[in-house]
């Protein structure tokens, strides 16, 4: 069985085939540009693959409600040309195949939950930290929606005491993604996380956020893994740092030995930079298993 599988993302759309045991065949990417250019470019890699289904992780907002009329529809997003658009809807009318459709970070969690870091278990939290933020919630083996879906990249949390920087978000200024995403590393410091040494101070700054974050998604939904990725999460100091600091947030109250091992509570995706590639493929194998 062949499944087809879409990343879709703000800066880049990753297509791919594999099969039904995760294993990814073939991978293709390429900028996300106009939305039918896209989803045309997108169409043409999976002709002739002889696909059976197809699982689509993308960027949000999304419409996960399959009651709604707009279903499958990216909402509110300031990209030009993708707000109301009906991405899933486009897809299948151009390949025909049952598809399957969530956020690119719960699809990442699901992946990581099938063939990953939390392979085994019935939740996890993914949290991808890069040029925005966004979280992934799988709890009691399911992927978590709601009045829409989690937008745990837009928290709010305690500042760090020497932050004055005001934040990058255009909705919230200091929420997570303001504070923490690349852009707001970038903004605050004058470059780049990547061109930042390893002992320069944003790395402690950085990590007191994320762990604030991370503190409380362990508080309102005790995941059994947390999982960090993206980009800025290849800085790999940042671990050390994180688990620190949740540990010491966290005080000892939540009873469980499995936080007395943070070094294998909180880690990187086990299927790197392919967790949302393969967590779309888990999504397409739901959709052809009805
Ligand atoms: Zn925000």
């Amino acid at each position: 069985m062949i499944i087809g599988a879409i990343e879709a993302g703000g800066t880049k759309f990753v297509c791919g085939i594999g099969s039904e045991n995760g294993e990814i065949l073939d991978r293709v990417s390429f900028p996300t540009e106009k939305p039918e250019e896209t989803t045309e470019r997108a169409a043409e890699y999976f002709e002739g693959k002889n696909i059976e289904a197809l699982g689509v992780g993308s960027f949000g907002p999304l419409d996960l409600d399959p009651q709604s009329d707009t279903y499958g529809h990216v909402t509110t997003t300031p990209k030009p040309g993708w707000s109301h658009y009906d991405l899933l809807g486009h897809l299948k009318k151009k390949l025909n195949v049952p598809a399957g459709f969530d956020t690119d970070v719960n699809a990442a969690a699901f992946g990581e939950a099938r063939w990953g870091a939390a392979r085994g278990l019935d939740s996890c939290v993914y949290y991808t930290v890069g040029t925005g933020i966004g979280v992934g919630v799988y709890v009691g083996g399911r992927r978590v929606h709601g009045l829409v879906h989690p937008e745990g990249g837009h928290v709010p949390m305690r500042r760090h005491p020497d932050d004055t920087f005001a934040g990058a978000c255009p909705y919230h200024g200091d929420c997570l993604e303001g504070m923490a995403a690349g852009p707001a590393i970038a903004k605050r410091w004058g470059q780049g996380s990547d061109s930042l040494p390893e002992d320069h101070p944003a790395w402690e700054i950085e990590a007191h956020y994320l762990a604030e974050a991370v503190t409380g998604a362990i508080l309102l939904l005790s995941p059994k893994k947390i999982i960090l990725g993206g980009g800025v999460m290849h800085q790999s100091q940042l671990f050390p740092l994180i688990r620190s600091k949740v540990a010491r947030n966290l005080n000892g109250y939540v009873a469980s030995a499995v936080l007395d091992d943070m070094d294998r509570y909180i880690v990187p995706p086990a299927l790197g930079d392919n967790a949302g590639l393969a967590g779309s493929l888990a999504l397409g194998i739901e959709a052809a298993q009805g």
